[in-house]
């Protein structure tokens, strides 16, 4: 597998990376196992929340050439390259306050005697993220497991390795002991071997379904725990009530952002049959006043999608969409420039038989679908094999939390698009995976829940 740095908007290949040795990988985990241990002997967590207040400090400072990193490597605008390095600042931050509060011991309450449970680290992790965020995965999976003292391998994206590289770089100038983060190039073959390695205590992935239930198959195989955030088909859902200043303010760049490659991207936009008209022409109306560009340059809007796979992936797609008797509303053009550019598109009378029905776009097509009530929204937002987070807009919160509440999804956010804050717990359900990340919950996915008992005499 070539681990290659190529921008998608000059196509220029920036940089090939080696791949790791099989040697090396050992020379990792044993460096790694014995942090590990080392962290256990002298939990030294006061000096853990400096070297991860001292990153944070790191990130801000150099901000503009870290997102100028990602931006070149994966196409992201600027701005938001920026913004992804602030907000992996804030989890440093949030980390090193609650420390001591996600990690201290809980009392049990029993009359059979005294009983607590500590939260113990467990080992190293194997870390395998995405290009999407190239530095946000990292650190939604590095911070609390490193606060935890869990040492951490990662496999990041092979279309990403200079940002791995960064990330990886940043947290060794914060003084994080050697074996903290390591970022590997490996392959496939090189990432189960290190998931069967009786010192690696479990992987955490984000990806696609594919390459997640290859990875957790492995880890089932070596009894390992892991966990899984994987795509999902977001719906986004404008209820009667509606104040719809504040959805036209919200959707289209609910699907536009980091030009449509979030998972929780909104993806099919649910409408009333009285409000259809009327938001499909205000979509059409932003969609065609985008400006792709350089992604560096502040003024362009729309960022070329990451890579000249994921475009005639999604070129596909749309394909597959309109054979299977979609109507394009809007886009589905060349876009006549050198970058791998994708025209925004509108998508509608998507069928429940189309094979795209079910299926996550992840680029800017937004899929547009009608229905004559709200119980009619919910079953559309429910019918997917996805369930990642959505979006309801309604003026008044308590009946869009009725809402909320009602369908299959790990998220829901409540007039306004998808949002990630450190204190907020991250995932899905059905295939979009397992297990949380971010907030107390993403701390205690792999500590050891230890509970020690005395019973009364
Ligand atoms: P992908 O192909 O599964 O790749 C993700 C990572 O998994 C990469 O590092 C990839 O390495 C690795 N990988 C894939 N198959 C593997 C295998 N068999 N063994 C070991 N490693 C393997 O996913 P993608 O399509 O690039 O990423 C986009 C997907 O991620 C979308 O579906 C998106 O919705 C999802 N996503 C989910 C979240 C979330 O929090 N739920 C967040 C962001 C993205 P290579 O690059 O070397 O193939």
């Amino acid at each position: 597998m070539a681990y290659q740095s190529i921008n998608p908007f000059t196509n220029q290949v920036e940089k090939t990376f080696e791949n790791t040795t099989d040697e090396e990988l050992e020379q990792t985990l044993t460096t790694a196992h014995q942090l590990y241990l080392d962290w256990r002997k002298y939990n030294d967590l006061e000096e853990r929340k400096r070297q991860i207040l001292k990153l944070g400090q790191i990130l801000r400072e150099r901000r503009v050439e870290y997102a100028t990193v990602m931006s070149k490597e994966m196409g992201k605008l600027i701005s938001e390259a920026e913004g992804e390095v602030d907000l992996c600042a804030s989890f440093c931050d949030y980390y090193a306050a609650h420390a001591d509060e996600f990690l201290q011991p809980k009392i049990i309450a029993t009359t059979s005697g005294r009983a607590k449970v500590l939260k113990q680290s467990l080992g190293i992790l194997v870390a395998v993220e995405p290009w999407n965020f190239p530095f946000y995965q990292i650190a939604r999976v590095f911070i609390p497991n490193f606060i935890a003292g869990n040492p951490m391998i990662l496999k990041d994206a092979s279309n990403c390795p200079a940002s791995a590289q960064a990330f990886n770089d940043a947290v060794k100038e914060a003084g994080a002991p050697a074996g903290s983060l390591t970022n590997l190039f490996l392959s496939y073959d090189q990432v189960n071997k290190a998931i069967a390695d009786k010192r690696v205590a479990g992987v955490c992935l984000t990806g696609s379904e594919r390459g997640g239930a290859t990875v957790a198959k492995e880890a089932g195989a070596n009894l390992k725990k892991s966990t899984l955030e994987l795509g999902g088909n977001d719906a986004f859902i404008i209820l009667d009530d509606a104040d719809w200043d504040l959805v036209e303010k919200v959707a289209p760049a609910a699907r536009l952002y980091n030009a449509g490659q979030v998972c929780t991207s909104s993806k099919r936009f649910i409408v009333l049959e009285k409000d259809y008209d009327r938001f499909l022409k205000m979509m059409k109306d932003a969609f065609s006043k985008v400006k792709m560009g350089d992604p560096l340059d502040p003024l362009t809007t729309l960022a070329p999608l990451s890579s000249k796979k994921a475009k005639e992936k999604l070129q596909q797609q749309v394909a597959t969409a309109v054979e299977n008797g979609a109507k394009v509303y809007y886009g589905n053009k060349p876009v006549d420039m050198e970058g791998q550019f994708f025209m925004p598109t509108i998508l509608t009378d998507i069928t429940p038989d189309n094979p795209i029905f079910d299926t996550e776009m992840f680029g800017p097509v937004a899929s547009v679908y009608k229905v004559s009530s709200e119980e009619e929204a919910i079953e559309l937002a429910n019918n997917s094999s996805y369930g990642l987070g959505n979006t309801i807009f309604s003026n008044d919160s308590e009946h869009a939390e009725r809402v909320a509440a009602k369908i299959e999804t790990g998220m829901s956010w409540i007039n306004a698009g998808w949002a990630s804050l450190p204190e907020l717990p991250f995932g899905g359900v059905k295939n979009s995976g397992y297990g949380r990340e971010l907030s107390s919950y993403g701390i205690d996915e792999f500590t050891n829940k230890h509970l020690i008992y005395e019973a009364r005499q």
